[in-house]
């Protein structure tokens, strides 16, 4: 048995897998967002103790944890630096070993996104394919590559299809650059959109949604239900991510010719198969060979996806 950690900028996701997809038990907590790396740490070994003890394991017993991290991962020495979505986390933080010692098992830390493209790839929608892009649409836009069966990192920088330039002078990037996908498409920037158009007046539902539901922060069930109750700001910033994306991946398509796209992220596992659908129409007039698309398909592992990719390290 395998431990599984998905750390997000807001939750933390630990699973218990035996082999393959069968989550024997699962925990959800949410990220600590004030504090520090300790005790983002620390949430995680709760939620992967509550994760053993609904699969009836002590943390010692298992044969390893994977972990799925954003920021810079440095797979030997198991530290992340720079995680810029969780607090106060700057400097290089000694992840791996501060888990082992709670855990009393093996910890290996990896990328979020490769991990994520990685479980897609052995285990879910990209079992098929020996080339591959992932596009996991959240917070931000990541992008994780398979060519001819191998993880392509480039030299540690590749796969940001979230800031791949759609539009020169665009809109201004998380990034501090202008014009990327992720300035279109990224939930982060969407909200920061939203909230400035119903500022200067723009009606939208979005927000009494949000207040609604307890939330602080336009969720994407925040915006699947603004979008099925025909909200028309929501529509339009959706409307102008879709566009983003399919320009961004068919440019991605025609450089590198994947046999697959995979869809994948807390947005595009919520929005499903119809957004995917249209997805696949805005890359169609931007593809240069679209006699011969790519195959695209949703993320096949889900919500758990990430954590389950994360697992995949502790073999
Ligand atoms: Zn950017």
């Amino acid at each position: 048995m395998r431990g599984g950690i998905d750390l997000g900028g807001t939750k933390i996701e630990a699973i218990v897998i035996e082999s393959g997809t069968d989550v024997l038990g699962s925990a959800r907590h949410p990220t600590p967002t004030s504090g520090g790396p300790a005790d983002v740490a620390a949430e995680m070994v709760k939620a992967m103790e509550e994760a053993c003890s609904a699969a009836g394991v002590k943390p010692s017993d298992l044969e390893g944890v994977g972990v799925g991290s954003p920021g810079s991962v440095d797979h030997e020495k198991g530290t992340v630096a720079n995680a810029l979505n969780l607090p106060n986390w700057h400097d290089p933080y000694e992840l791996g070993p501060t888990l082992s010692n709670a855990l009393g098992c093996k910890v290996l830390i990896g990328n979020d996104v490769q991990v994520a493209t990685e479980g897609e790839f052995q285990l879910g929608a990209g079992k098929p394919f020996k080339s591959l892009l992932g596009v996991f649409w959240g917070t931000g836009v990541g992008g994780g590559i398979i060519l001819d069966g191998k993880e392509w990192l480039g030299r540690g920088g590749a796969g940001e299809i979230g800031h791949m330039v759609i539009k020169r002078d665009g809109a201004l990037c998380g990034c501090g650059r202008r014009g990327c996908v992720e300035a279109y498409a990224g939930r982060g920037s969407m909200e920061a959109k939203a909230r400035k158009e119903h500022e200067d007046g723009t009606k939208t539902d979005l927000f009494k949604i949000m207040k609604h539901r307890g939330r602080t922060r336009l969720t994407s069930a925040v915006w699947a239900h603004a979008l099925e109750h025909k909200d028309p700001l929501a529509t339009e910033l959706i409307d102008r991510a879709v566009e983003a994306l399919g320009a961004g991946i068919a440019s991605a398509i025609n450089l590198l010719d994947v046999e697959a796209v995979i869809i994948g992220g807390g947005l595009g596992v919520r929005f499903g198969q119809p957004m995917t659908d249209r997805i696949i129409a805005a890359m169609h007039p931007h593809l240069f060979r679209d006699d011969r698309p790519p195959d695209v398909h949703l993320a096949a592992l889900g919500d758990l996806g990430g954590a389950i990719g994360a697992a995949l390290l502790a073999r």
